[in-house]
């Protein structure tokens, strides 16, 4: 007899989605969290008199009551929607590039973005046409073959996925269009993924510009921590239990099996599942310890390569946003628009105005969200974690406020007066999300996501039975994706225990 159906490792969207699926649909739950709150990335934090988001800047995959997304269905089954009150973002993104001062506001709506660009760049208007009718067809395909896995999937019925879905971004902006400028004002989105057009599988580039205009950019009131405490709730109010500041140290494998866990308090609880929101790397080689790693897992590891960490300030403003020329909600800022650069310079500890950066400020949609006159923005660039794995302690906080400053160097010139406004700054660095995530290098986007990498090629298996992988590393990262982990290894879970 175990003490628990399922324990799951990290309260994380992947693991709080999990747990309340499992929990509402009757099986025993034990949620084991190392940080003090829910959430991972999914939290606030309070500064005088901000309560800042940590990470949501655009929620995908929602769409309204007429016009569901996926995710609304997701959050309606696991009773959340009925706390939470969702914001509809009207751009889609505003993109400045420093060099070729210029700037544009794309809108959500894709016949919109057609018209917008063709304004801007009338020699490509037919070929502007031309790649958004291509994008949504061929994203239509991907939804079939891909997501839905029709068993009838086949060259002859899926032709365009057959032809692009290995295809990089740039492989397909090249066959489309001829200017430079454009190609760099439609491929902001690459920032979400974390690598550049010449790399990112254009299907990721589809997915986002399809599902943002379908669905359209969502935040919610109360910030993100809104849902992963609505998410938390589910789980204790069906009778499963959750455990703050008490990380997992240890996933008992026995036969190639899993029999447990034993808590960083020394704990062992028994379980039939477990189901891992922690890192993969932290998952086998700590967590399950290397006696017990299967050769195919090894295999995997070895060819993956972690994503970037972010460097983030997050400010109070004691102003409204467009005092300081903030007028759109997300605002993608290049220097140039040679983006292999922007993603060479992600290696590096320093900020210069090569650095691609998103600033984002949710007051402009919900103007409760700060306190009355104020407002607070973040400011996000992707670096890699290791030039921070090698600054010595006594030097670590020097550099961080250094960075911090050249970051607002890079972006005064586009927003003179925020410095002037700042009332609260919070820096993080790639050493503030390996601490509060737990995860190597403070990977906020998993592995690198190479077409390689796909599901495609590596399927989403933890190849010890009954070790399950939700979140970020088992997948692509994002919201959308990393909730709708948590459902799919709860179903899963759900099937084997035979509940459903
Ligand atoms: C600055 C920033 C901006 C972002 N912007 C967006 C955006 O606009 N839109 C979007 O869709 N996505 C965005 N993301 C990405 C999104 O936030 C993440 O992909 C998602 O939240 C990750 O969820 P996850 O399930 O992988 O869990 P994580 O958030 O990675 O959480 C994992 C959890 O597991 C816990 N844990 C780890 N090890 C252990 C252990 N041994 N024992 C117990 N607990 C453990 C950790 O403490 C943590 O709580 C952003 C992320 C960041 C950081």
């Amino acid at each position: 007899m175990k003490d628990y159906d399922v324990i799951i490792i990290g309260a994380g969207n992947g693991g709080l989605t999990a747990g309340a699926k499992l929990a509402k649909e009757g099986a025993s739950v034990l949620l084991l969290e190392r940080h003090n709150i829910p959430g991972g990335s999914a939290t606030s934090f309070c500064r005088g008199r901000f309560e800042f988001e940590v990470a949501l800047h655009q929620l995908s995959g929602m769409g309204s009551v007429a016009q569901p997304g996926p995710l609304r269905g997701i959050l309606q089954d696991l009773n959340v929607m009925e706390k939470l009150e969702f914001v509809e973002m009207d751009d889609l993104y505003r993109v400045q590039i420093k060099s070729e001062n210029f700037n544009l506001t794309l809108r959500p709506d894709i016949s919109k973005v057609v018209d917008e660009l063709q304004q801007r760049f009338p020699h490509e208007k037919q070929a502007i046409k031309n790649f958004f009718d291509f994008l949504y067809l061929f994203f239509t395909e991907v939804i079939g073959a891909y997501y839905l896995h029709d068993p009838e999937t086949s060259p002859e019925k899926y032709p365009l996925y057959f032809r692009y879905a290995l295809k990089s971004t740039q492989q397909v902006f090249d066959e489309f269009f001829k200017d430079p400028l454009l190609k760099a004002v439609i491929s902001p989105y690459w920032t979400y993924i974390g690598l550049p057009p010449s790399f990112m599988n254009f299907s990721d580039l589809a997915a986002m510009f399809f599902g943002f205009c379908e669905f359209k950019p969502y935040h919610l009131k109360g910030g993100s921590q809104a849902l992963s405490n609505a998410l938390a709730d589910t789980i204790t109010q069906n009778k499963g239990k959750i455990r703050y500041n008490c990380g997992v140290d240890k996933i008992i494998v026995k036969n190639s099996k899993t029999e447990g866990i034993i808590t960083e308090h020394g704990d062992e609880i028994t379980s039939k599942f477990v189901i891992s929101n922690a890192s993969k790397i932290t998952t086998y080689v700590d967590l399950v310890g290397a006696d017990h790693i299967p050769e195919v897992v090894t295999r995997e590891l070895k060819q993956s390569r972690v994503a970037q960490s972010g460097f983030i300030l997050y400010m109070g403003l004691d102003c409204e946003p467009d005092v300081v020329g903030i007028t759109e909600s997300t605002n993608f800022i290049f220097g140039n628009i040679d983006m292999d650069k922007a993603y060479q310079q992600m290696k590096v500890l320093d900020i210069n105005s090569q650095d691609a950066m998103v600033l984002s400020c949710y007051d402009l949609r919900d103007p409760e969200f700060s306190p009355p006159g104020a407002s607070q923005v973040a400011l996000v660039t992707l670096k890699y974690g290791h030039p921070w794995l090698s600054v010595p302690p006594e030097q670590y906080a020097d550099q961080k406020y250094r960075c911090a400053d050249q970051m607002l160097n890079v972006i005064a010139p586009l927003y003179p007066e925020l410095r002037n406004h700042i009332e609260e700054v919070e820096v993080a660095t790639p050493i503030t999300c390996m601490r509060y995530l737990g995860h190597p290098t403070g990977s906020i986007y998993g592995f690198e996501h190479h077409i390689k990498d796909t599901e495609n090629f590596i399927p989403n298996k933890m190849h010890i039975n009954g070790l399950l992988g939700v979140g970020g590393w088992v997948g692509l990262c994002g919201f959308q994706p990393t909730l709708e982990s948590g459902v799919i290894a709860a179903r899963s879970v759900l099937r084997q225990l035979g509940r459903n």
